[in-house]
């Protein structure tokens, strides 16, 4: 008999999985879940409580607590286990097993279960701290990103100058800012309509990101606004850099499928030297102050300055 409910299990847990994989949660942990209630149920009768299939019980309830039914579902399928759990507790400790199992048949037995129970449990709780991460770092994901360009967005602009600004105070290491600002977008946006607008600054973030090198750090600063805070060795290499940036914008065709276009992009780009005791708010504001002369100046340009 046991036998019998054994091989029912095998399909059934194979069937669960099959359910599970399609989406269908729910029933799949409704399957699962009452054939190891079923099958604990018929073990604990025939072999007895010294076999120590009850434990299983205890192993439900848990995985109760974390499928997807709903609260009255869950509440209905605790209830279920706590029942039976009692009942088979009582009516074992009232009657001998209908199979008798030698000595160390019955250790065997038990020593399988408290393991299996123990891999379960941990497998279980494998299964959710995976679920947890994934879904932390695509919160996070979300939170620090911006969704349109996939840059990070002014959230990790700010986490990132702060970190930077301390640990300036330790390394002592020279740094560039530069605020990115695409010329007369407006009026890219009125010919070629938003959608296509989105697409060129998609297409923006990706010079960007091609100029950049490792560690330095590029962010969407807000509409079409972006930002690049860099590792740098004096004014001149910032001036270079800057220039190589502007000029990549410039050779460059923007747009999509029959409006492509040439567009250009005017720099404020600041050198902040390792000696310099400027804070983060100051540096932001030079910072703007100095594309707001590259854009009075004419556009297309870069205009720096060294602190
Ligand atoms: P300037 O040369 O002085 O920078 O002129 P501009 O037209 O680029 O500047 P302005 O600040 O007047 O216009 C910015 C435009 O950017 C207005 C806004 O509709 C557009 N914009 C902001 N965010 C987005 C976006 O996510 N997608 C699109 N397509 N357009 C955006
Ligand atoms: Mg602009
Ligand atoms: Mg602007």
């Amino acid at each position: 008999m046991t036998s019998s409910v054994n091989l029912v299990g095998s399909i059934v847990s194979l069937l669960s999985i099959y359910l599970n994989k399609s989406g269908k949660y729910a029933f799949s942990s409704l399957l699962y879940l009452g054939y190891i209630t079923f099958s604990t149920t018929v073990h604990t009768i025939v072999f007895g409580l010294t076999a120590g299939f009850q434990y299983y019980f205890f192993n439900l309830s848990g995985l109760i607590m974390f499928t997807n039914w709903s609260k009255s579902q869950k509440l209905m399928g605790a209830i279920i286990q706590g029942v039976l759990f009692i009942s088979l507790f009582f009516y074992s400790i009232n009657s001998t097993p209908l199979i008798e199992l030698n000595y160390s048949l019955t250790i065997f037995s038990h020593t399988l279960n408290v393991i299996l129970n123990i891999v379960g449990v941990s497998n279980s709780a494998n299964y959710y701290i995976n679920i947890a991460t994934k879904s932390y770092s695509s919160v996070m994901n979300l939170a620090m990103k911006d969704y349109l360009t996939n840059l990070m967005n002014r959230t990790s602009f700010d986490e990132f100058m702060d970190d930077m600004f301390v640990s300036r105070k330790m390394n002592r290491g020279n740094l560039g800012i530069l605020l990115l600002d695409i010329d007369h977008f407006k009026n890219i946006n009125d010919t070629c309509g938003h959608l296509c607008g989105d697409e060129l600054l998609k297409q923006f973030a990706s010079v960007l990101m091609e100029n950049i090198r490792d560690g330095d750090f590029a962010a969407r600063y807000g509409g079409e606004e972006f930002v690049i805070i860099a590792r740098i060795d004096d004014e001149k290499s910032l001036i270079d850099f800057s220039e190589r940036i502007r000029q990549h914008v410039e050779k460059s065709e923007f747009g999509c499928s029959d409006n492509y276009m040439r567009i250009s992009v005017s720099i404020g780009a600041l050198f902040i030297s390792k000696d310099s005791s400027i804070d983060k708010n100051m540096a932001i504001e030079m910072t703007d102050q100095l594309l707001y002369q590259a854009k009075s100046n004419g556009r297309n340009q870069v205009v720096s300055k060294s602190v």
